[in-house]
């Protein structure tokens, strides 16, 4: 079972009827309802619960953690993004969706501006998918056509992506990197663009099938565990260390 947990600050909904109507249980209820149960462990936490509902415990039982913020990149502490920030390089798996792109988790592990272009004009958004072998884009056709959605535009100010995995293309004529995989430290990290808060987006069996995908991409693989710091040799040196001098 891959334990994720998907977190949201949840404000479009408390104000905004439009998105209430569409995610009446929060958009982190619409993605957590999109894991199979028999292969999927989930809970959510949002922006308002103590310490953001990221606790040193949840984030401990979290393989894949999911990202959706907007409105209050601000209000998200910055003890809690060094927490988040060293479970990723511990290995912890970290899927940014959408507007997410300016949280400050994102463009602390990705280290530049993250900045894009937009616009709300219920623009029809292709994604196509460019990386037909990798994972992310197992069981998908080549494009997933959303008849509405926000446009985001290139330039996107992100490091290269490791990996590409989808570029969408939007009905103003700008093209967009969608889908882009990132190492940092032991944990893989995956921006998917998608997911305007006014659009049932989240629905869509396709972008579903993306979020599951990533989860089993991200989650960690049990590797060992780095000891770091100063290290006695396992043979014997050329020159002997003081202490191994004095047992002689
Ligand atoms: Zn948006």
């Amino acid at each position: 079972m891959i334990r994720v947990t998907v977190w949201n600050e949840a404000r479009h909904e408390a104000k905004n009827p439009v998105v209430a109507a569409h995610y009446p249980l929060g958009i982190h209820g619409a993605i957590a309802a999109a894991f199979p149960n028999d292969q999927f462990t989930v809970r959510t936490a949002t922006l308002d619960q103590p310490e953001h509902g990221l606790t040193h415990d949840v984030l401990k039982a979290t393989d894949v953690l999911y990202w959706w913020g907007h409105l209050a990149h601000g209000e998200v502490s910055d003890e809690i993004v060094e927490r988040v920030k060293a479970r990723v390089w511990a290995g912890m798996g970290l899927v940014v969706l959408h507007s997410g792109h300016f949280s400050k988790i994102f463009k602390t592990l990705m280290g530049t501006g993250c900045d894009l272009k937009w616009r709300e004009a219920n623009d029809r958004e292709r994604i196509w998918t460019v990386a037909p072998g990798h994972p992310i884009a197992a069981g998908l056709p080549e494009c997933i056509l959303l008849e509405s959605e926000e446009m985001y535009g290139e330039h996107f100010d992100i490091p290269t992506p490791d990996e590409l995995v989808f570029v969408s293309w939007f009905s103003g004529g700008e093209v967009f990197r969608s889908g882009c995989t990132y190492q940092r430290g032991e944990g893989r990290i995956f921006y998917f663009r998608p997911g305007h808060e006014t659009y049932p987006t989240y629905y869509h069996p396709h972008i579903q099938r993306v979020l599951v995908n990533a989860a089993h991409w991200a989650a960690p693989t049990k590797g060992a565990t780095p000891v770091y710091g100063n290290a006695q040799p396992l043979e014997p040196l050329p020159v002997p260390l003081p202490a191994q001098k004095a047992a002689l």
